[in-house]
């Protein structure tokens, strides 16, 4: 393999908790490409990589990081991939996307691998093993294997001795998009998946072994449902009582389908503070779980809002009483600091 080999295809997204793994785009796109709310994929279509395709990736990510070892020899650090050396390939043309990637990689330990795209689930079972051993052959350091997936295809499309399988060869958490626990919401933003079939392929990874995170998005239900999208949303995390429970906070584009809804008058998008109140109801309704609650994105108002379940329901919901609490003017100046990456939490007002 050449130096002109040493490529491999990077996908559009990972998830905030991968932003220091290896991306290892397995499939292109996403299978389903319907959600109102979602504009990644749109006009894409979803195809499968092959084994031998994502196998020469995973071997030009290794060619990359034995180049990078021995840059840090020749640096004089020993082969360990130091703040030096990753300052080294990110300052010098010679390096590349890919060499950044895989430095950066190596500097936080080389330890997790994200497999893009949207639902690495889908590949038939024993390719995805195969990929799995080939990366744990190449990269034996490897602890953490991740993906995102639907939870149609784990309710419909893998059966519980597969998902132990793909759990044994190294599949140790999937990401799944939630996004609402309520039937009505959940067909139209075209989901694609009822209420049933969240419980359902939810609880199937969890009893695999296989540690889950489930995002919900709040303001999805508007300001005509937003009552009904926590409620049931709470309902359906109780029933699958998942490993993270990860909040996003819904931004409108004007490439999603949902902005057209919106000029038509059809979705009334909340305000910042509806949909604090929004959360609070969600929060207050989840019972008998014990996942850790996170609010790892940007957009999320109020980011210090994190804990593990039950212990920290009642400070949450201080947090937020706490917040809602304050003057109106208090509250939008928050708003505005945080929208502006000035704050990130309320202590920084
Ligand atoms: S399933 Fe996920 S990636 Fe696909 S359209 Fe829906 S939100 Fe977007």
């Amino acid at each position: 393999m050449g130096r002109e080999n040493l490529t491999f295809e990077i996908g559009p997204i990972r998830p905030p908790s991968e932003a220091s793994s290896f991306l290892l785009r397995v499939t292109r796109n996403c299978t389903w490409n319907k959600c109102l709310f979602c504009h990644i994929y749109k006009g894409k279509r979803f195809e499968r990589r092959s084994v031998e395709e994502v196998k020469k990736d995973i071997e030009a990510a290794r060619r990359i990081a034995d180049e990078i070892r021995s840059l840090s020899w020749r640096l004089g650090y020993g082969g360990d991939v130091a703040r030096e050396v990753l300052q080294y390939v990110f300052s010098s043309p010679r390096y590349d996307e890919h060499f950044r990637s895989i430095a950066l990689w190596l500097y936080f330990g080389g330890k997790n691998v994200f497999f893009q795209d949207a639902n690495s689930l889908v590949m038939k079972t024993s390719d995805l093993v195969e990929i799995l051993r080939f990366l744990k052959e190449r990269f034996p350091q490897v602890e953490r294997v991740t993906s995102y997936a639907r939870s149609r295809t784990a309710a419909k499309g893998k059966s519980l001795q597969e998902l132990k399988e793909l759990r044994e060869a190294g599949l140790t958490r999937l990401h799944i998009g939630l996004e609402s626990g309520w039937d009505f919401l959940l067909q139209y933003m075209k989901k694609g998946v009822t209420a049933k079939e969240h419980v359902e392929g939810g609880r199937k990874v969890v009893e695999a072994g296989i540690e889950l995170s489930e995002y919900v998005i709040l303001g999805l239900g508007g300001k005509r449902w937003w009552r009904e999208h926590a409620t049931e949303t709470a309902k359906v995390l109780n029933e699958i009582n998942p490993h993270f429970i990860r909040i996003r906070t819904l931004m409108v584009l004007p490439q999603m389908p949902l902005y057209r809804k919106i000029e038509e008058g059809d979705f009334v998008l909340q305000s910042e503070e509806e949909m604090i109140v929004e959360e609070r109801l969600l929060i207050e309704g989840l019972d008998g779980i014990t996942s850790t609650f996170l609010s790892d994105h940007i957009l999320n108002l109020l980011g210090e809002l994190e804990g593990r379940l039950p212990e920290d329901k009642e400070k949450m919901l201080a947090t937020i009483d706490s917040f809602l609490s304050h003057p109106k003017e208090e509250k939008l100046n928050y708003c505005v600091g945080r929208w502006a990456v000035k704050y990130e939490e309320r202590e920084d007002m």
